[in-house]
């Protein structure tokens, strides 16, 4: 079996701690020698400068090809150019680019009267610019999307208007992924669709979160999570579950995995580690 490239996702810090494990994350994870590493952008735009910092940062003292996130919410179109143009300022032309959940309180999201009314409109806007853009994708389909063909349609929309790939949502059933591909192909999606990993930290966390996405979780599984936490072995079967989820999308032609590491980076270094991703320097040197 072909080992998979990789790439991984790591949030901005809040606090002098928080700066530190980022900064450990990346060190950990660098050695793989990942394809990408993105950092996300706070809800509400509530990040914006430390996303950018963090973005500066990581590209220039790893030397890795890093994106920032960006999202739409609450920003008027010049200040989210703004905040796209401080990427690039900082070396950083690859964004992910998202519309972004409502504020907290906020049932739906609202554009903002001079913003972005949607994904598309960011992502052509960025295109435009120069921007390599990446889009966010839903193979358990977005709990605003009409139907899971209409979510396919509106993913085409974005790849159609700039984006040059999709990276998904977690999810767990790799069936669901698969299945996923074949609608995107079938609907003439040429854009590869990198399937998003989540080896799981926190279960009680997951499950929350997971509900809030849209993320399906197999009853067999949840079951299974249960018992390893009661166990003791939660991390065990973490890395276990998202191997084996990782290896059968290798085996159905996934070249490349993308990885939520919550800047947590053990488990995700764990999975690469079974899939046969392994450091390029010898084990001690490296964090
Ligand atoms: P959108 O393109 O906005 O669409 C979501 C779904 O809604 C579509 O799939 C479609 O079914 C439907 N839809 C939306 N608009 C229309 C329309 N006009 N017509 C028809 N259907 C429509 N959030 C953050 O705040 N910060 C981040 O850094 C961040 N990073 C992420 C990274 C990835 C890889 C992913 C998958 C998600 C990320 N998110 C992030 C979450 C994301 O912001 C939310 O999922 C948000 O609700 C949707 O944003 P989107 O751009 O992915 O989807």
């Amino acid at each position: 079996m072909s080992v998979p490239a990789v790439s991984f996702e790591f949030f901005p810090p809040k606090s002098l701690q928080g700066s530190f494990r980022l900064w450990e994350s990346v060190r950990a994870l660098a050695p793989l020698a990942p394809e990408w590493v993105s950092v996300t952008y706070g809800a509400g735009g509530s990040t914006r400068k430390l996303t950018r910092e963090a973005v500066a940062a990581i590209g220039g003292e790893f030397g890795l090809r890093t994106a920032g996130h960006l999202t739409c919410v609450d920003a008027s179109r010049e200040e989210t150019l703004e905040v796209a143009e401080g990427f690039r300022a900082a070396g950083v032309t690859d964004i992910v680019a998202l519309r972004g959940d409502p504020p907290e309180g906020a049932d739906a999201f609202r554009p903002h009267p001079d913003g972005f009314r949607d994904s598309v409109e960011l992502v052509g806007a960025l295109a435009d610019r120069g921007f390599r853009v990446r889009v966010g994708a839903y193979p358990d389909p977005h709990p605003e999307a009409r139907s899971a063909d209409a979510d396919v349609a509106w993913l085409k929309r974005k790849i159609d208007a700039g984006a040059c790939e999709a990276v998904t949502q977690f999810f767990f059933d790799p069936e669901v992924f698969l299945r996923f591909r074949d609608r995107c192909a079938a609907a003439g999606i040429a854009a590869p669709i990198v399937p998003g990993l989540l080896p799981v930290e926190n279960w009680g966390k997951t499950r929350s979160f997971a509900a809030r996405c849209g993320a399906v979780i197999p009853d067999d599984l949840a079951i299974a999570f249960d018992v390893a936490e009661r166990d003791g072995r939660a991390d065990l079967f973490a890395v276990a579950q998202a191997a084996e989820l990782a290896d059968r999308l290798v085996e159905e032609g996934c070249g490349h995995l993308h990885f939520y590491t919550l800047n947590r980076p053990d488990l995700t270094r764990d999975v690469c580690a079974a899939l046969g991703r392994v450091p390029a320097a010898p084990l001690s040197a490296v964090a």
